[in-house]
């Protein structure tokens, strides 16, 4: 589903954020990009999402270089993609409900199938009572369970979550880790970044490690597919 084909990134002056990176996702696989801060994790998730373009080398999405896409192909692309970030990222005066009813009616759908989706996801989530809560009247834990909703409520191919867990103490990064296994378990592929070893150990799945922009090892007997 995603191909890195060795690929660079040098920021000016002479930063090299990823160097000569070459890795394949398959569709339905969860795969965890661990490093230390500065390793190049977030420029890897950008590298996907047409967000930077890099030095040299190219990124497949499935059969498509993301790079020779043009200004009208990326928003397409990034549509099929689902993002979670550390912060959240929750509209704060909207309630669990508008936050996921927004991205619904952002992406065109219509009010029937708002009101059908929006409490089903919520469920999934085990958020089914706390529609009508704002962010500001949710644990951590819950509202990164909101955005995760709203992540997968236009069926992305692709989930990418960026430190979901960073912000969350361990009972809480542990609810969050169920949930994405259980997405995953229905089929959406998975990218997952995170510097925490316990995070990794409990989604027991494939492990990247880059360090430096390079990858340092690819555990892929992790893998319980
Ligand atoms: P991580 O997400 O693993 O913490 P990043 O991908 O953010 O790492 O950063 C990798 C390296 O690239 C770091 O040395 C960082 O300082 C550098 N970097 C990231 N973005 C930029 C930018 N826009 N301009 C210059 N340097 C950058």
């Amino acid at each position: 589903m995603i191909y890195f084909d060795k690929v660079s990134k040098i920021y000016n002056p002479e930063t090299v954020a990823l160097d000569k990176v070459s890795f394949t996702i398959e569709p339905g696989e969860f795969v965890s990009i661990v490093g230390h801060s500065g390793a190049g994790k977030t420029t890897l998730l950008k590298m996907i999402l047409a967000e930077d373009k890099p030095s040299s080398g190219k990124v497949f999405f499935e059969s498509v270089d993301v790079h020779s896409l043009n200004r009208f192909a990326i928003p397409k692309l990034r549509r099929r993609v689902g993002s979670v970030f550390q912060d959240f990222r929750l509209l704060p005066n909207k309630t669990a409900y508008e936050n996921i009813a927004f991205a619904m009616e952002v992406a065109g759908r219509n009010e029937a199938d708002i009101k059908n989706d929006v409490p089903h996801v919520l469920d999934i989530v085990g958020l089914g009572d706390r529609l009508w809560h704002f962010p500001h009247e949710l644990s951590g834990g819950e509202r990164q369970r909101v955005a995760i909703a709203r992540a997968i409520i236009n069926q992305p191919d692709l989930l990418i979550a960026d430190e979901p867990t960073g912000s969350l103490d361990p009972d809480n990064a542990t609810e969050v880790i169920e949930i994405l296994k259980k997405i995953n378990d229905l089929g959406t592929t998975i990218i997952l970044t995170t510097h925490n070893p316990d995070v990794i150990e409990k989604i027991a799945k494939r492990v990247i490690e880059i360090e430096n922009g390079r990858i340092k090892s690819d555990d892929k007997k992790h893998k319980i597919q």
